[in-house]
């Protein structure tokens, strides 16, 4: 059942209080500290066993019902040809897009991009299910919730795990730390440095949409049959 405003405000407030007093347990990233940055997430593919690890553990931090997705993992392949034949795992999720179609179709403002993060986000007690931001995404990685009849998708756990100064629960859950998370705007965070060694592409950057998701392409060999 869909909560109610008033739930949400109880909620909210109690949030607030409780951020307000006490500092964030193990935190790195406190609330305040999160703020005025562009957040973005590596993917190396060429590090990715296509485990399921990182989906598994989104959907239990975010309690995602078991008919939807917030992350899937995309298998391709296999490629290449004699006795190394290859797959490729691709991440299936929001990009988080600095120019964001879901955003500008929008009509209540209930899909918007946070300015202190750069996180995507659904504010659910805005959104009247009008489906047009589903229509909008080229990435197809938003869906109506079941349970809150909400447009949800991947918000990179900005409520359930930021805000505690936790990092997304795929990155933590990756056993081949094929995830790397970060502040774009931090020029000595390890996400920046692997990006400006390493070679990455981001997927249909032709649209305009500025994705926040970055990857490292798989190389033939990485997986042998
Ligand atoms: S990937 Fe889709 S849902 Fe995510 S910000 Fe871009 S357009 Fe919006
Ligand atoms: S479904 Fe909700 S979030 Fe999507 S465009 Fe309509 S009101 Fe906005
Ligand atoms: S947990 Fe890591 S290795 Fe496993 S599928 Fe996800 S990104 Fe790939």
């Amino acid at each position: 059942m869909r909560n109610s405003r008033r739930n949400f405000l109880v909620g909210g407030c109690a949030l607030a209080a409780f951020t307000a007093v006490a500092p964030l347990a193990g935190s790195s990233l406190t609330r305040q500290q999160i703020q005025g940055r562009s957040l973005a997430l590596l993917h190396d593919e060429s590090q990715c066993i296509g485990c399921d690890a990182c989906s598994q553990a989104c959907r239990e931090t975010n309690q995602v019902p078991q008919s939807v997705s917030r992350l899937s993992i995309r298998r391709t392949g296999p490629y290449g040809s004699g006795d190394a034949p290859f797959y490729r795992f691709e991440r299936v999720s929001c990009q988080h897009c600095e120019n964001a179609p879901c955003v500008r179709v929008c009509p209540t403002g209930a899909a918007y991009r946070d300015p202190n993060t750069g996180i995507v986000a659904v504010d659910e007690f805005k959104c009247v299910g009008c489906q047009y931001c589903i229509a909008a995404c080229p990435y197809q990685v938003r869906y109506v919730d079941p349970q809150t009849k909400a447009v949800d998708k991947c918000d990179f756990c900005q409520k359930s795990r930021l805000e505690k100064g936790l990092q997304p629960a795929c990155v933590d859950a990756c056993p081949t730390k094929a995830l790397v998370f970060g502040d774009l705007n931090d020029p000595h965070s390890t996400l920046v440095q692997r990006l400006k060694v390493t070679p990455t592409y981001r997927d249909k950057e032709s649209l305009g949409t500025r994705p926040k998701v970055f990857r490292v392409s798989a190389k033939p060999g990485e997986i042998r049959l």
